[in-house]
């Protein structure tokens, strides 16, 4: 069935029949707007689209992996924040010829990980679009004022570090099969622990979130090559630039680096924080200094 056969209305009832209702959410999909608890937290926002053919094809996409990947880099970008995702609106363009079953799949993937970290679905818009599909999320989360990280406070001297490991989803041509970690419990592990002084996620690539964080810290950084950790099957340039995973970069004080290993997860230090005039540059394993090839993906260029 096509989605035009449904209508707009019909549609929206058909993809709203699965999701249902959680605790903070007083009203839910089904009125004008959906409504939510207010608590003592910060309120998180953040919003991702995917747009047809730039970042998917609808020929060999699983859109039950496109699903649960536009909801993942969001929960990604709450969980950098220090936070915890709490409730989603997802807006959808569609062609009108496009596949009903298409969408079951893609509320199917949105929804596996849903459940899972225990996201509402409050609601959305459902539009026509005469050229393409186009699927965004926006994900509120919540975090409470003292475990808030945010990309602008690292400090000359800190040390960079990561978690796990970089290029898979690169190596494997930015497959929508590869799901990559989302390092939420970590994230709010590091939070609570006050060990990171600054925090941001590896969406766009190591080195485009180490450029990122420095930018908003107006600091600069060394990257060590060779502390790379580098997935199997990756090669460095795959891990330094690929992204598309969703790792945590975060900066530590030094004084503070030892008590990371109290944290229950691989952490690795893979650089240092130096005076914004020094820039951002890698050094190789016979401490060669390299400026660094691109700065990861971007659009309009
Ligand atoms: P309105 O005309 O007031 O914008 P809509 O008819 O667009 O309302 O939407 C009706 C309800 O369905 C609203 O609660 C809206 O949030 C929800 N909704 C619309 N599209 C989607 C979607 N793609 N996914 C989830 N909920 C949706
Ligand atoms: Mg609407």
């Amino acid at each position: 069935m096509k989605a035009s056969q449904l209508g707009e209305f019909g549609l929206i009832d058909h993809l709203a029949k699965n999701l249902k209702k959680g605790k903070g959410t007083v009203v839910g999909i089904g009125d004008d707007a959906a409504v939510i608890q207010l608590t003592t937290k910060l309120l998180l926002i953040t919003t991702d689209a995917l747009v047809q053919d730039v970042h998917f094809t609808l020929k060999n996409t699983n859109f039950a992996d496109l699903g649960y990947k536009a909801l993942a880099a969001n929960v990604s970008d709450i969980a950098a924040m220090g936070g915890r995702p709490t409730a989603a609106v997802i807006t959808l363009a569609l062609p009108p010829g496009l596949a009903v079953n298409k969408l079951d799949d893609l509320y199917r993937g949105i929804n596996r990980l849903a459940k899972k970290l225990k996201v509402d679905l409050v609601g959305g818009d459902t539009v026509a679009s005469p050229n393409g599909m186009m699927i965004s999320i926006t994900l509120l989360g919540e975090v409470v004022p003292k475990n808030l990280l945010r990309r602008s406070t690292a400090k000359v001297g800190d040390l960079i570090c990561v978690t796990g490991k970089f290029g898979l989803p690169a190596a494997n041509k930015f497959s929508a099969r590869i799901l990559p970690p989302i390092r939420l419990k970590e994230a709010a592990a590091l939070a609570k622990a006050k060990l990171a002084s600054a925090m941001i996620d590896s969406s766009d690539g190591l080195v485009r979130s180490v450029v990122e964080l420095t930018k908003a810290s107006r600091v600069g950084a060394r990257l060590w090559e060779e502390r790379v950790p580098i997935a199997s099957g990756a090669n460095l340039g795959q891990a330094l630039y690929g992204g598309e995973e969703y790792e945590l970069l975060f900066a530590v004080p030094k004084a503070r680096i030892k008590s990371l290993k109290k944290l229950k997860f691989g952490i690795s230090v893979v650089g240092e924080i130096v005076n914004r005039g020094a820039g951002v540059k890698i050094v190789d394993n016979r401490g060669k200094i390299k400026t660094i090839r691109s700065k990861g993906f971007e659009h309009f260029k």
